[in-house]
């Protein structure tokens, strides 16, 4: 479970992105943050591995505070998907992937045997391995970004309008499949959009920020959609 505790982060030209923030995002589940652009979404959700220290209240893994938990070992149980996958230019597929096993400790051997599986997982060809990510469309990369991300094997995913950067039919594709690989995984996933009917297909849980980084709502896709 991660806690948010009367969580508040000031930028410091003053900007408040979040606003006082008390939030329990249970474990296993894919609970979302949803609403408008600059609403504090983003800045909530890297509160979470430290890419950004609140200014006030505390943020908990498991009743820990995550100041106490070492960088490292926060980073490595905590994987990372951003729009644009974040992918290495110059490594192919493979290599974007294996890179995980490989700064592990794994031999380079056993890491491509590795990152191999986990391309089937997500659904990509195994013809792509010896692409670079400029060879690929916006879906397949979104495909090697979570594949990267899931290298690790991270308790927590965290992820940050992983889908919206591609067209609307391959989107509908990618959280299918999404939704698929967390029913196998039950991994504990926060996933930011800004599109309420993408909150609604995905969220076991969805919390609605409004612009100035106060949570609005804390509710079910259930009771959303009785509203
Ligand atoms: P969202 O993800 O919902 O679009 P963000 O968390 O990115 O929102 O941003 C929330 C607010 O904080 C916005 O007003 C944004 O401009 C501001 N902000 C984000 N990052 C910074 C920063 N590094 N410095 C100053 N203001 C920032
Ligand atoms: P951007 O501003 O483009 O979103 P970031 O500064 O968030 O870029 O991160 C740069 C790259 O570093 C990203 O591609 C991301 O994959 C990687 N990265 C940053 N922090 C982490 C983390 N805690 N865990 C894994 N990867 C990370």
């Amino acid at each position: 479970m991660i806690t948010f505790d009367g969580v508040t982060k000031r930028y410091p030209d003053g900007t408040v992105a979040v606003d006082g923030l008390d939030l329990q995002i249970p474990a296993g589940r894919i609970t979302v943050l949803v609403g408008p652009s600059g609403c504090g979404k983003t800045t909530t959700l890297r509160m979470i591995n430290r890419m950004v220290e609140p200014s006030a209240g505390t943020v908990r893994i498991d009743g820990r505070d995550v100041r106490e938990i070492d960088p490292p070992t926060l980073r490595r149980g905590i994987g990372y998907v951003i729009q644009q996958a974040g992918l290495f230019p110059h490594r192919t597929v493979v290599d974007n992937i294996a890179t995980v096993p490989f700064l592990l400790g794994r031999p380079k051997k056993e890491a491509r045997r590795q990152a191999r599986e986990l391309m089937e997982r997500v659904g990509l060809d195994e013809a792509m391995a010896d692409r670079y990510p400029a060879q690929l469309s916006g879906g397949q990369q979104q495909r090697v970004g979570v594949a990267r991300a899931l290298a690790a094997d991270p308790p927590i995913l965290l992820m940050d309008e992983p889908f919206s950067a591609v067209d609307p039919i391959v989107r509908r594709g990618l959280q299918d499949e999404f939704l698929r690989l967390q029913a196998e995984l039950e991994k504990t996933i926060v996933f930011v959009t800004h599109d309420i009917d993408e909150a609604v297909r995905l969220g076991h849980r969805i919390a609605v920020f409004r612009v100035g980084g106060a949570l609005v709502q804390y509710a079910t896709p259930e009771e959303l959609l009785a509203e």
